[in-house]
């Protein structure tokens, strides 16, 4: 069977519906979560776990040829959760471990690319076969109708963002899975790369009205997020990711992403053509 983590997130979801499409069939496919019943409509088997319970995990596991291990979404808790994970595929002895890390994870500096390095380390230290999907930037990230109607604002200066849609990340992923010869791969997943002020020239050109992108450094990007509320940890990751981004930690060759594809990936008029109509 093939196992998705973080089946019942927008990515796990897309991952399984890329499978399903790939023919694989809905009964070799299992999705874990917690809120298992938002993908009870997909019609294949289903599991709840949790991170923090490495027996619903183990249990998850058994049996399963390929783990596709999705990384968790608690930024800062991540660690303890993965090496349950980790820990669970291995007292499995599964066939392949799948990991969706972030862009350049042995070098970048971002501070959410710590979690990401932590847990490559653990699957290799593991002995298991697996595969690092090293993800860039999801293009949902980055909210058209918003930066329509406010401009946009960021910290990425003229860094370019290899940001790509997550059903195209999802659909990289189902290639791996469903292809042999996989282990111990290493993708630089990213889509041709933008900078801001590119992005913000798109959404003018197509909705035909000014857009701006407005630079504002780190801390006072930091200081705006937490003055429209966002939590102050969160706040200090985004804009330390786009420290990072400003200085290329982001961009990586679009060649990864589309060989898994076998076609170019989604491009920005694209996305944002599709945003601006719905
Ligand atoms: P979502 O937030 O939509 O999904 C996260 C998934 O992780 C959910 O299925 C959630 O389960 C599951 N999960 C989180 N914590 C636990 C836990 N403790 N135990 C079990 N399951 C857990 O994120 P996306 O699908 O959009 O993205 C997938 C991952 O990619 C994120 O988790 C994050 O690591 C990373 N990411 C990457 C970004 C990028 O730009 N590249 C941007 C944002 C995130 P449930 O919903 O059932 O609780």
């Amino acid at each position: 069977s093939i196992v998705v983590t973080g089946a019942t997130g927008h990515l796990g979801r897309l991952a399984i519906q890329s499978l399903l499409a790939k023919g694989v069939p809905a009964a070799e496919i299992v999705g874990l979560g917690r809120q298992v019943d938002k993908i009870a409509d997909l019609g294949i088997t289903v599991k709840q776990v949790s991170y923090e319970d490495p027996e619903s995990l183990r249990a998850a596991f058994e049996g399963a040829d390929k783990v596709l291990f999705i990384s968790g979404s608690e930024a800062g808790a991540r660690l303890a959760q993965h090496t349950n994970v980790v820990a669970a595929a291995q007292a499995a002895q599964v066939g392949l471990l799948v990991y969706t890390s972030i862009a350049k994870a042995d070098t970048s500096d971002l501070k959410l690319a710590e979690e990401h390095l932590a847990t490559e380390k653990l699957i290799t230290e593991s002995g298991l076969p697996y595969v690092f999907l090293r993800n860039s930037w999801y293009l949902e990230n980055y909210n058209v109708a918003q930066g329509l109607e406010h401009g946009f604002v960021g910290a990425s200066g003229e860094g370019r963002i290899s940001a790509a849609t997550r059903a195209d990340f999802a659909e990289a992923a189902a290639a791996v899975l469903t292809s042999d010869n996989q282990a111990g791969r290493v993708y630089e997943l990213g889509g041709p790369g933008f900078t801001m002020d590119e992005f913000a020239a798109e959404v003018a050109k197509q909705s035909g009205k000014p857009v701006t992108y407005t630079d504002l450094g780190e801390d006072k990007y930091r200081e705006m997020l937490v003055g429209v509320g966002l939590p102050e940890g969160f706040a200090a990751i985004l804009a330390d990711s786009d420290r990072g981004a400003a200085a290329g930690q982001l961009f990586v060759p679009a060649d990864d992403l589309e060989s898994l594809l076998g076609r170019p990936a989604t491009s920005l008029t694209t996305y944002v053509g599709t945003a601006l109509k719905s």
